[in-house]
Order: C-alpha cells, then structure tokens, then sequence
C-alpha cells in the first residue's frame, strides 16, 4: 500500500467507504457483519488504514457494525477512522454534541481521526453551520480531544465550495466528488487544485466510479479509455496520478472488490498517466456526457421513498436506454420491486439529493417510456 500526507497523518491512497457493504435486505441496514469483518481484516492486513463512515451510513449502522468489529478484532490503534455529521440533522447547538457523542459511542471510541461536516452545500452552510455555531463546537470538541481534523464534504458548485474554504482558517482537509467524468462538476479539479494550492489542505475524493458506472462501462467508453487496464484500474489511476489526491474512497461491497483495488493501488504514483493517456480520459468522458440521461450515483440518500419508490433503481434502468436499448432498460425497469408509478412527486428526495435531481419532475415521464 501506498501512503500520502492528510493533515499531517499518513493514509493509504486507498480508503475504505462503509456505504455499501453486503447487507441482508435491500433497505440497507442489516449488515452482513461475518463479510464485513473478513473485508475490513483483510484490508487492514494489506495496508488500507483509512475507513470513512457517517451517521446516516446504512440505516445508521454502519458506524455501529464498524464500531463493533473495530474493537472485537483489536483494529483501533492500527486506523484512522472518518466520519460526518449528518448537517441536514442538526436543529440546534445541542445537537452537535449529541450526535458526536453518539457517534463515538457507536464506534467505540474516545476520538475520531477525521470529522466532517456531511454534504455542505450553500444553504447548510449559511443555514446550519453558521447559524448553531458548528465549528467552534468542533474545535472545543477537538480541544477535548474527541476529534483531531476538522473537514466537511461538499456538493454544490465551485463558486460555493471555494466560498466554504476560504470563510474558515480552521478546515484541515475536504472531501469532493470527482472522477474523469465529473471533472468540471460540482468542485471540479478547479475545486481540487484550489483546495491542494491555495488553501493548504489535504482532498480526500468521493465517487471515483462515479457510483458505479465506471466499473463497467458501455463498450464505447471502454473503447477510448487507456489500453491494458481494468475500467476501475482506469478510473482510480485518473485520480491518484494526481499530487493534490491524498486519498481516494472506495465503497467497497465485496472481497473481490477489496482484493482488486488493493492490486490497483499497488501500481499507482503521481505522474503516471502520460499526456495520450489523459486525452483518452478527455475523450471517454465525452462519450458518457453524450449518452448519461440521469446523473445518479446510487448514493440511496434519497431512500427509502415514503412512497415506495426505487428510486436509484428507476435511474439505473434508465440509463440503460442509450447504452442497451429499450428492450434492455425495460426488463431492468420491469424487474423492479417498486417502480415510478407510485411517485407522487412530494419531492422530499430532491430535498436531499447531491446531484440535484429533479426526480417529481422525472418520475412520470420515465414510468411512460419504460412501463
Ligand atoms: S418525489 Fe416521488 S420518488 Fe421522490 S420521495 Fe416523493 S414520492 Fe418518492
Ligand atoms: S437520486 Fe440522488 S439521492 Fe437518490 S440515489 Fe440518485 S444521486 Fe443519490
């Protein structure tokens, strides 16, 4: 494993995201914790010492599994853990310490390496962390040692994203959504690069399959990308070839996944990809601009639907529609346990959803193309 500097600490290049761990049910929160504890002792065995969990992970269980196994197996003193406040939570400055409590109550643990605000945008910023006073109760938090590196995750545009960094001296590092389709989304490698030069600080990188559609591609994005590799190979690459990625996160759902990216990360150094190299990314992310309908990553922020909506499941199958044809979407749609039909456009999803998808306004049109 390879390591690089995050707010001083050394962290592997590779970090584990406990998002999408193997679970029993499709809502998400009965984790299979035998799978889990193999893929996190395994990891751990090959390096990996950075896990990034959240409150709101799994049902609220992710912290609680991880916590579980972090301390049954002696796995503590050997990683660096990450976690965020759910910001969209807090109601006032009570809640801060509340939920940090609980949370190290729910990781078993006297302090956490990294502590995030979870997805600021501009209204959670103006609305919440500056109206209830989060940071100063963060850096009384970290003055009583419960926490050792103030951060926040983002999802909104650079103009805000910068305005986020440069209101606060006390950020120690930031997590971004980016890979070699979203490179002018969101913060961007603008974003990256002002991060890294400007301000300082270490960029931890969310989404670098871009929740799964570059693990396996179409066939004409395939084609563009670098020869010899792996789409996921490709993907991470595009990212650790970077000076300003300090780690890139991996929610990682199976050992063959832990396996493979582990040997990915192996390769990996800043600098590797050649200018022909990064043309071909230029040009497999113009080949998915031209056919991606919904930019869904199956983050499930939305879910569960009050209405029963599949609702990353209603985008997957659409997204097929340019890639497989309409036959193809429609059986995946057809297969759904819960479809758009019963969307009643209460837009309590789009309240909460990262990438700013408009689903009340998508849902019916959808439901005609594919039912
Ligand atoms: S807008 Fe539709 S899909 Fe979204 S939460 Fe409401 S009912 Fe569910
Ligand atoms: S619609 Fe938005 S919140 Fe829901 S899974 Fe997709 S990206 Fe995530």
């Amino acid at each position: 494993m390879k390591y690089r500097k995050l707010a001083g600490e050394d962290v592997s290049i590779l970090g584990f995201g406990l998002m999408r761990l193997p679970t029993y049910d499709e809502n998400g929160g009965n984790i299979d914790k035998e799978k889990t504890y193999e893929m996190i002792q395994y990891a751990v065995d090959n390096g990996i010492n950075y896990f990034d969990t959240a409150y709101v992970y799994h049902n609220r269980k992710s912290e609680v599994v991880a916590g579980e196994i972090f301390e049954n197996h002696n796995l503590r003193d050997k990683i660096k853990i990450a976690t965020k406040l759910p910001t969209w939570h807090v109601t006032c400055e009570d809640d801060v310490t509340r939920m940090l409590d609980e949370q190290l109550a729910n990781l078993r643990t006297d302090y956490i390496d990294f502590y995030l605000c979870h997805a600021l945008d501009k209204n959670r910023f103006d609305n919440i962390i500056l109206k209830y006073n989060v940071l100063p109760l963060l850096e009384k938090a970290k003055a009583e040692g419960k926490i050792r590196h103030i951060g926040f995750s983002f999802h909104d545009d650079l103009e805000t994203f910068k305005r986020i960094l440069d209101s606060y001296d006390g950020w120690e590092f930031c997590q971004i959504q980016l890979n070699y389709i979203n490179t002018d989304y969101q913060a961007g490698l603008e974003g990256l690069r002002y991060a890294a030069q400007q301000r300082g600080i270490g960029v931890v990188i969310m989404e670098p399959l871009f929740g799964g559609k570059l693990a396996n591609p179409s066939e004409q994005i395939v084609r563009e990308l670098p020869a010899g590799k792996h789409p996921v190979e490709s993907a991470f690459d595009f990212l650790w070839n970077r000076p300003e990625v300090c780690v890139t996160l991996s929610g990682m759902g199976t050992m063959q996944m832990v396996r493979d990216n582990i040997k990915y990360a192996e390769n990996a150094e800043v600098g590797m990809l050649s200018e022909t190299d990064l043309a071909a990314y230029a040009r497999a992310k113009h080949v998915f601009d031209t056919m991606a309908l919904v930019p869904c990553t199956k983050c499930a922020y939305c879910m569960p639907c009050p209405f029963g909506v599949d609702i990353p499941g209603v985008y997957e199958a659409y997204n097929k529609l340019p890639v497989s044809g309409k036959q193809k979407a429609k059986e995946m749609y057809a297969a759904l346990s819960s479809d758009g039909s019963k969307c009643v456009g209460c837009g309590a999803c789009s309240r909460v959803c990262p990438q700013g998808i408009m689903t009340p306004s998508l849902m019916k049109d959808i439901h005609e193309k594919l039912a």
